[in-house]
C-alpha cells in the first residue's frame, strides 16, 4: 500500500511468475513451461545480420515482416494477424477491445475455474466481471457448460494450463456456435505440443468472433524476446490495433521482429524440437505413472501430476526444490495435490525421474 498509488493500483492483484534461478545457478528448471532447446539457428544468423545502426530508426507499428510470415506458415492474410509484446500484452489488450467494463453491464467474462492465472488479474485490473466454469471429471472442460450462460466474452487457454487437457474443434466450435455475440479467445500458447494438433485457426473463415492468441515462448524457444500474436478476422484485429494505438504504438521492437520471423519462417526445426519434446513427455508420464503419480493424458510442454498416496504434493515441490530442481506448485485449492513439471531435455527428465523415486522410496520407508 502507497499513499502515492491510485486505487486501482492499491488493490491490483498481479500476478506471480515463476521463480528464475540466479545467473549462474545450476538448476534443473521445469518450472515455467519454458523450450529447453535453443532457437532455430536462422535466429542466430538473423541477429549476426542486424544492423545496428538501424536501431536509430522506430520499428514497423505492424512488425510487417513477422506478420506475413505467421500468415504465410497459417494461410491467413497478414491483415488477420496482430503481434505483440509477448501474448501476456496481446491477451491484456485483447481483454481490453473486446470485454465489458463492470460499470457498463452486469455480463461477466467466462473462464475455466483452473486456468492461466493471468486472467484473474486482467479481469481484475480491468474491471471486468468474471465467473469460473468448474472444470469436469479428469479436469476436463466440457464445451457445453460455456453454452448458454449470459457473458460478455469467454477466455480458455487450449490445452489449458495448468490442467494440459485439450478441447477438440467440435468442442470449441460448440463454444462459438452457442455465443455468437461474445469474443471467444483461445490461447494457443501450447497448441503444438498436441499430439494430433489442430489449430482453431482454421474456423476463422466461419467465426468473426474467434480470436485465437499464440506465443513464440513455449515452442519456439523464444521466451526472453517477448513476442505473441493473434490470429482473427479483421474487424478483431483492427480493435486491438486501436487499443494497442491507444497505449503504445510500438509494442515490438525491431531486433524482436526480425529475430521473431527468422525463427517462425524455420519449419522443420520448429517441428523437430516439438517432436524430442513429445518424446520425453511419453517417457516422464511413463514413469511418473509407474511410481504411483496420477497423471492425465498432457497434450501440451509440461504434466500436470498427483504424487502417490501419502506423499504431500507441496512437501515433494519443496524437497525437489533444495535439490536444485524446479517445479511450480499452486498453493490454490483444489489443484494444491499436485505439481506442474515442464518437460525438459531427455537428461533432465531422467534425473528429475530418479531424484522423485528416491523422494517416493524415502516416503514409503519412513
Ligand atoms: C506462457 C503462456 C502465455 C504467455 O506467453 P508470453 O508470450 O511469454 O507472454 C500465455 N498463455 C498461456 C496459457 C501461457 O501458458
Amino acid at each position: 500500500m502507497s499513499k502515492y498509488w491510485n486505487r486501482k493500483i492499491n488493490e491490483a492483484e498481479p500476478y506471480v511468475a515463476g521463480e528464475q534461478p540466479k545467473p549462474g545457478q545450476r538448476v534443473i528448471k521445469l518450472n515455467t513451461n519454458e523450450n529447453p532447446y535453443p532457437p532455430s539457428p536462422r535466429v542466430r544468423e538473423a541477429l549476426e545480420s542486424f544492423d545496428i545502426d538501424d536501431l536509430r530508426l522506430y520499428p514497423d507499428t505492424n512488425a510487417t515482416e513477422f506478420i506475413e510470415a505467421v500468415a504465410k506458415v497459417e494461410g491467413v492474410k497478414a491483415s488477420q494477424v496482430f503481434a505483440g509484446n509477448g501474448s501476456d500484452e496481446v491477451l491484456a489488450l485483447c481483454f481490453q477491445t473486446f470485454f465489458e467494463k463492470e460499470s457498463n453491464t452486469d455480463l461477466p467474462v467466462l473462464t475455466p475455474e483452473f486456468s492461466y492465472s493471468f486472467y484473474p488479474v486482467f479481469e481484475k485490473f480491468y474491471d471486468i466481471r468474471s465467473k469460473k466454469i468448474p472444470l469436469r471429471e479428469g479436469l476436463s472442460i466440457d464445451p457445453s457448460d460455456y453454452v448458454g450462460v449470459p457473458n460478455c466474452g469467454i477466455a480458455i487457454a487450449n490445452p489449458n494450463a495448468p490442467t494440459s487437457r485439450a478441447l477438440t474443434l467440435k468442442d470449441i466450435e460448440r463454444i462459438l456456435d452457442g455465443n455468437p455475440d461474445s469474443v471467444v479467445i483461445i490461447d494457443e500458447a501450447y497448441v503444438e505440443f498436441e499430439d494430433n494438433y489442430e489449430t482453431a485457426v482454421s474456423l476463422l473463415p466461419k467465426y468473426p468472433n474467434l480470436c485465437v492468441v499464440r506465443t513464440m515462448s513455449k515452442s519456439y524457444s523464444l521466451a526472453g524476446l517477448r513476442v505473441g500474436y493473434a490470429i482473427a478476422s479483421e474487424e478483431l484485429i483492427e480493435g486491438l490495433k486501436r487499443a494497442r494505438d491507444s497505449f503504445n504504438s510500438y509494442p515490438t521492437d525491431r531486433l524482436a521482429q526480425k529475430l521473431a520471423a527468422s525463427a517462425v519462417s524455420d519449419t522443420s526445426y520448429h517441428r523437430e524440437c516439438i517432436d524430442r519434446i513429445r518424446t520425453t513427455r511419453r517417457y516422464t508420464e511413463e514413469a511418473l505413472r509407474e511410481l504411483g503419480f496420477d497423471c492425465p493424458e498432457s497434450s501440451a510442454n509440461f504434466i500436470f501430476a498427483k504424487p502417490p498416496y501419502g506423499i504431500d504434493a507441496e512437501t515433494l515441490y519443496k524437497n525437489l526444490r533444495m535439490q536444485g530442481i524446479l517445479v511450480r506448485y499452486f498453493k490454490t485449492e483444489g489443484i494444491n495435490d499436485r505439481l506442474r513439471i515442464s518437460i525438459g531435455t531427455m537428461e533432465e527428465m531422467m534425473e528429475f525421474v530418479d531424484r522423485v523415486r528416491e523422494e517416493v522410496s524415502n516416503a514409503k520407508g519412513s
